[in-house]
């Protein structure tokens, strides 16, 4: 099928862009409009909570981020912004890894679009444009500064799933690398190889575009410039980096992952493991679909010292097999994309049983 794809509208990108941010709020500013700033908790009293342009009016939420979003998040958050009485904002800034711009995006959709943040997850369900939107990444690798999507998870449906929508698309994106420089450097292994995974599992799919290859071939470059060289988080690396993210959340934007992703789902819901680490985790099970790039994975993993950590499924109870399997089987379209449409026979109980147990 042939789409009619979106793409981010503007990007700033450089060393020390953070600090061009009010030149990009001032046109939302006009005729006294305020900034609902959602940042990742990691920088509450850190320099980069006193460099916000705090106008009157404006309101700075620091997002928890010691869990990945829930629906209900997005719902509490809307609420109280409404709670403030200041009618909408002009702008929402969300700054921070995966995890805060997704609650930006999110809740600058909710914010024009009526009901709860569960009733948008799927596709195309947002009907209004939200908030105008600016992301500013703190952390390198989701591409969910680039993607059409705001992955939240519903702890009453148990569904984790966006708001896949061209509406969840920032307007405005500003790349400052040097906000990446205190990011933890396990985190910042994990974060990265999300990139690699995107773009190993699109290129190695049946679901393929010429565009989105492109950009997962420039992304997968770039990676391997940052993860085998000597520091992968010099000044110069995490310039790459950040550019590799951007590449690679276009090239997801407009295809599939593949068989990481579901699995990876799996010990989400089951195990409460993050999207990035259970991306790594699962991958080092997957050596028979994935040859060479869990070769490249695993040199990676040496040239930056980084520890992934593996054996929370080596000896479950027969019923979180079950869960680990029922979790990932549902995400059809990747499994699909990496399998073929007889994916269930491949990836059977017995199958998924033993990939799980080498975790
Ligand atoms: P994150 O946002 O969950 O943050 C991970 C940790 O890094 C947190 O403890 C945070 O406080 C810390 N951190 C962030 N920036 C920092 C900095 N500059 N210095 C020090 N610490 C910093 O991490 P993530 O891996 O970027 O994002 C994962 C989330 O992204 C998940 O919720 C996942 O579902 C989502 N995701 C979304 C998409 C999408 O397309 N929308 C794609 C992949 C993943
Ligand atoms: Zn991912």
């Amino acid at each position: 099928m042939i789409k009619n794809c979106k793409q981010v509208l503007r990007y700033m990108f450089g060393r020390g862009a953070f600090a061009r941010l009010p030149e990009l709020l001032a046109p939302r500013r006009e005729g006294g409009a305020w900034t609902a700033f959602f940042v990742d908790h990691w920088f509450r009293g850190q320099p980069l909570a006193a460099q916000l342009p705090l106008q009157k009016g404006d309101e700075v939420v620091f997002v928890d981020t010691t869990h990945e979003p829930k629906t209900s998040d997005i719902d509490q958050h809307c609420g109280k912004l409404r709670a403030l009485g200041r009618g909408l904002p002009g702008a929402v800034c969300g700054i921070g890894g995966g995890a805060t711009l997704d609650t930006a995006k999110a809740v600058s959709n909710l914010l024009t679009n009526p009901g709860k943040a569960e009733d948008y997850q799927g596709w195309d369900l947002v009907k209004v444009a939200g908030i105008y939107k600016i992301g500013v990444p703190t952390l390198s690798g989701t591409g969910a500064e680039t993607s059409r999507t705001c992955v939240m998870t519903n702890t009453r449906t148990g569904v984790k799933l966006g708001m896949n929508s061209d509406f969840t698309i920032y307007d405005q994106l500003l790349l400052d690398p040097d906000l990446t420089a205190s990011v933890p450097r396990n985190q910042y292994f994990y974060t990265g190889m999300d990139t690699y995974i995107h773009c190993i599992e699109s290129l190695n799919g049946r679901y393929r575009n010429a565009i989105g290859d492109a950009f997962s071939r420039q992304a997968l470059q770039l990676c391997d410039e940052v993860f085998m060289s000597d520091d992968m988080m010099s000044p110069e690396n995490r310039e790459k980096l950040m550019i590799a993210s951007y590449l690679g959340g276009c090239a997801i934007a407009n295809s599939f992952v593949g068989l990481v992703h579901p699995l990876s789902a799996g010990l989400s819901v089951v195990l409460g493991t993050h999207h990035c680490v259970g991306n790594c985790i699962a991958l080092t099970a997957l050596e028979e679909f994935y040859p060479e790039e869990v070769k490249r994975f695993w040199r990676m993993v040496e040239k930056q010292k980084v520890q992934i950590p593996l054996g929370a499924c080596r000896d479950l109870a027969a019923e979180r097999y079950a869960a680990l399997f029922d979790a990932s089987i549902q995400h059809e379209k990747p499994l699909e994309n990496a399998l073929g449409p007889d994916f269930r026979a491949v990836l059977t109980r017995g199958k998924a049983e033993s990939l799980f147990r080498r975790m």
